[in-house]
């Protein structure tokens, strides 16, 4: 009765480094189908186990320049002094329009990059419970230097900051209840009534004379 727009939802997930949206959006496609995460291209160095390919596309400052040249990218920021990270179109623009919604995680000057040019998008903001916890965090995990965790804590508050630009926020104080939060948000927005494409009901005088012969006996 109802059809849908066949394309698939655009989802940006931003949050500090360290408030555990990697962890939560690899369950959340463990969870529900049709749904993919994209690839983006950096500068920095892979860190601990990263695969090149499928945590990121580690590539050259000079290629990165270069596909900026070439207008490859929806968006893109130096989130890190001189780190380059961006979102490569084809691949959003493929599985958008195969039906498959696709996520972004991405940081907030790219989440503003993207909110300019894809009015119907959704944008997810994931807070971590407290800076202490954030610290904590960064700390344990043993994957920056000293400096870098400096800068990453300094641009965490910056992004706190722009979360009333986002359309939700989830705070991460339980990954299950954030997970099901996101979930839902997501089931939510699929049933917005300006996804729907066509209302298809039928003629109503048919359906009246159907009703008419199927109870003339009664
Ligand atoms: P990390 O180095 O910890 O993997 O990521 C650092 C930051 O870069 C995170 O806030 C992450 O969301 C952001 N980021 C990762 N990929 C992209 C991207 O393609 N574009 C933008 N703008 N930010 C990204």
């Amino acid at each position: 009765m109802i059809k849908n727009k066949e394309q698939g939802l655009l989802i940006i997930v931003s949050g500090p480094s360290g408030c555990g949206k990697s962890t939560l959006n690899s369950m959340l496609l463990n969870k529900r189908k049709n749904i993919v995460m994209s690839i983006s291209d950096t500068t920095r160095k892979p860190r601990g186990q990263e695969i090149n390919g499928i945590d990121y596309n580690f590539i050259t400052t000079e290629e990165f320049e270069e596909n900026i040249k070439n207008d490859k990218y929806l968006e893109y920021a130096m989130v890190y002094t001189g780190t380059y990270y961006g979102t490569p179109s084809d691949f959003v623009d493929k599985k958008l329009k195969e039906g498959i919604d696709v996520i972004l995680e991405i940081d907030i000057e790219g989440a503003r990059k993207v909110n300019e040019k894809r009015k119907d998008a959704i944008f997810i903001f994931i807070m971590p419970p407290s800076m202490e916890i954030l610290k904590e965090r960064l700390i344990s995990r043993k994957t920056e230097s000293k400096e870098q965790i400096i800068e990453r804590f300094k641009t965490a508050y910056k992004e706190i900051n722009e979360v009333s630009k986002y359309n939700y926020v989830i705070v991460n104080d339980n990954l299950e209840e954030a997970l099901n939060k996101m979930n839902a948000i997501i089931t939510c927005e699929k049933c917005r009534v300006d996804r729907i494409e066509e209302v298809e009901i039928g003629n109503q005088e048919e359906i009246i004379h159907e009703i008419l012969m199927d109870m003339k006996s009664e």
